[in-house]
C-alpha cells in the first residue's frame, strides 16, 4: 500500500475497562483525555495504539481527523457526564467533517457506564446513526474486551490483541487501520462473524505465552493463515464486569465470505470451549508457596499476588494477606512490590531515613484483602517515585506515577510503599530505590500478568498465589446479577458440564 489517496477518516477513542462490582469501594478515578491535534502530535512516532494509526495513515496519505482520545472519569463504571462529553466530542467531530470515508475508533472493550452495560456498543450505535449504513466503523480491541450485541451489530470489523502482556497493541492497531484503508480502496471486502462460548476466564489464566492461552493463540494464527481469512481474534474477556454477555468472544474476518467467517469463528469458539477445564486457575495457597520458595536453591522466586493487581480497574494494591504470612513465617531477604498506603508513606517521611517506626500498613482501602498490618521497620529509602524506564519496557511503564515512595525494611523484608499504586513492568523501579531485584530470595509482586514482562527473565521460579482480592480467581464470590447464565465455570457444580454446552 503506497498509493496516495484522498481518503478521509475521523478518529476518536473511548477506552475503559469498567469494574462494575461494589462501586462504593472504588476510588473515583479521574478521566484522561487528549483532544484534536494535540492527541496526534503527542502520539506521533510513539509505540501507542494511536501512534500506530497515525503512522499507517501518514504512510498511506490518508487524512486522520482527530476528535478526542482517552478514558472517561470513573468510579468503576464510567460516570455518565464524563462519558457523554467524550462521545459528544466524537459525534460533533464526525458531523463537522462529513462527508467522510470511515471512522477509526480506538476502544479497549469491556467498558460500562452508569447507564449503559455495553459502552463500545453504545458508541458504535451512536456513530452509526450519524454516518449511515455504508461508512465503515472499526476499532482495535484489547484482549480483555467484552463484546456485546450492539458492538457486533453496528460496527464493521475489529482486530483484537493476541498477547497478554499486551506486546502487540501497536501491531493490532496498525492492522485494523491497514484493513480499513484496503477496504476503502476496494481491495478487500471484510465480513466479520462472532461466536461466544459460555465462558469467563480469570485473567491469571489468560497469559498468552503459556498454555492454555498459548494454544488458543496458535489456533488463531492457524486460522489467519487459511485462504480467504483476513484476521482472527480470541478476546479472553474482562471477567470483573457484570454485564449480560460472557467475556470470551471469537471474531473472524473473511474476505467477502460471511459464511466462512462464521464457520471459523465457531471453530475457534469450540476449540476454547473444549479446553475449558484447562482454564481453571491453578493458584497455590500462600503457606505452600512459601514452602516451595524456601525449597528453591536460588532466588529470586516470584510470588505473584495476582488478586491484588493494581490494574484491571479493580485493585487497590494494599492487600496484606501474603505479606502477613511471610512475616509470620520469618521469611527474610525478600522484597514487596508494592504496598499502596499514602498514610504510611507520610509517616515514614516524617520520621526520616535511618529511623525506626511502628505503624499500620495496607488493608485500608477496601475489604477482603487483609487487615491493616502493624509493623516495626527501618526507613531505608525515600524517593519522589520518578524513575527512568528501561529500554524496551512496556510503553506505559514511563507513565507509572508512584508519587512519594519509601522502602521500609521489616525483619529483613524490603517493602516498597507508594502513595499511588505502582506498576510492575520495569525492574528500573527497584533500582531507582537502590534495590537489586536479583539479590533477593523472594519477590512478592502485586500483579496478575503484566509483571512477567520484566520478571520472567530474572525469576528462578514463579508461583501464582491463591489470595483473596478484587482481581483474583474467586469469580464465584462476586455478586453477579446480570451475567447470562449458565456460564462456565460459575455454574458447573450446579448443573454439570454437559448442560453448559456451547451453542
Ligand atoms: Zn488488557
Amino acid at each position: 500500500m503506497t498509493e496516495k489517496s484522498n481518503i478521509r477518516l475521523v478518529g476518536g477513542g473511548i477506552s475503559h475497562e469498567s469494574f462494575t462490582f461494589v462501586p462504593e469501594y472504588m476510588p473515583k478515578r479521574p478521566g484522561i483525555q487528549q483532544y484534536g491535534q494535540e492527541a496526534l502530535d503527542s502520539n506521533r512516532g510513539t509505540r501507542t495504539n494511536l501512534g500506530a494509526m497515525i503512522e499507517v495513515c501518514e504512510r498511506e496519505g490518508v487524512e486522520l481527523i482527530p476528535t478526542v482520545y482517552g478514558s472517561p472519569a470513573s468510579k468503576g463504571r464510567c460516570l455518565d457526564e464524563s462519558y457523554y462529553s467524550m462521545l459528544n466530542t466524537i459525534i460533533e467531530g464526525i458531523e463537522k467533517a462529513m462527508p467522510i470515508d470511515g471512522v477509526l475508533l480506538l476502544m479497549h472493550g469491556g467498558g460500562a457506564t452508569e447507564t449503559e452495560d455495553d459502552l463500545e456498543g453504545h458508541v458504535v450505535e451512536q456513530v452509526r446513526k450519524v454516518v449511515g449504513d455504508k461508512i465503515p466503523i472499526v476499532s482495535p480491541f484489547d484482549m480483555h474486551a467484552n463484546i456485546g450485541p450492539k458492538t457486533m451489530k453496528y460496527g464493521t470489523f475489529y482486530c483484537g490483541y493476541d498477547r497478554y502482556p499486551h506486546f502487540d497493541s501497536y501491531e493490532r492497531s496498525a492492522e485494523v487501520t491497514e484493513l480499513l484503508i484496503e477496504t476503502l480502496r476496494g481491495k478487500i471486502d471484510p465480513k466479520i462473524a462472532y461466536a461466544q462460548p459460555n465462558m469467563i476466564i480469570t485473567p491469571v489464566m489468560q497469559k498468552s505465552e503459556y498454555y492454555p492461552m498459548k494454544a488458543v493463540i496458535a489456533k488463531v494464527h492457524e486460522i489467519e493463515a487459511e485462504p480467504g481469512i483476513l484476521s482472527a481474534t480470541c478476546a479472553a474477556g474482562y471477567p470483573y464486569a457484570d454485564v449480560p454477555y460472557p467475556g470470551v468472544t471469537t471474531m473472524v474476518i473473511a474476505d467477502g465470505n460471511k459464511k466462512l467467517a462464521q464457520e471459523k469463528a465457531n471453530e475457534l469458539s469450540q476449540f476454547i470451549w473444549d479446553m475449558r477445564l484447562d482454564f481453571l486457575a491453578r493458584v497455590v495457597p500462600v503457606d505452600r508457596a512459601i514452602d516451595m520458595a524456601l525449597a528453591e536453591p536460588e532466588g529470586p522466586v516470584v510470588l505473584a499476588d495476582q488478586a491484588d493487581n493494581p490494574g484491571g480497574g479493580a485493585g487497590a494494591q494494599d492487600g496484606t494477606v501474603a505479606l502477613k504470612a511471610m512475616l509470620d513465617r520469618g521469611v527474610t531477604n525478600a522484597c514487596v512490590l508494592g504496598m499502596r498506603d499514602a498514610e504510611a508513606v507520610a509517616k515514614a517521611i516524617e520520621v526520616g531515613v535511618g529511623s525506626t517506626v511502628t505503624m499500620k500498613i495496607g488493608g485500608k482501602l477496601r475489604p477482603w484483602v487483609g487487615d491493616p498490618l502493624e509493623v516495626t521497620g527501618y526507613v531505608k529509602c525515600i524517593s519522589d517515585g520518578k524513575y527512568r524506564p528501561s529500554r524496551g519496557a512496556a510503553w506505559w511503564a514511563s507513565r507509572d506515577r508512584l508519587n512519594k515512595t519509601v522502602v521500609l525494611n521489616v525483619k529483613g523484608i524490603d517493602i516498597i510503599i507508594t502513595e499511588l499504586g505502582c506498576g510492575t513492568t520495569d525492574l528500573a523501579l527497584y533500582r531507582s530505590l537502590g534495590l537489586d531485584p536479583t539479590s533477593y530470595k523472594m519477590l512478592l509482586v502485586k500483579s496478575c500478568v503484566h509483571y512477567r514482562r520484566a520478571h520472567d527473565p530474572i525469576a528462578k521460579k514463579t508461583i501464582e498465589l491463591d489470595t483473596p482480592g478484587w482481581h483474583g480467581t474467586r469469580l464465584a464470590a462476586f455478586p453477579w446479577k446480570k451475567l447470562k447464565r449458565p456460564v462456565f465455570p460459575l455454574d458447573v457444580e450446579a448443573i454439570g458440564i454437559s448442560e453448559l454446552k456451547t451453542e
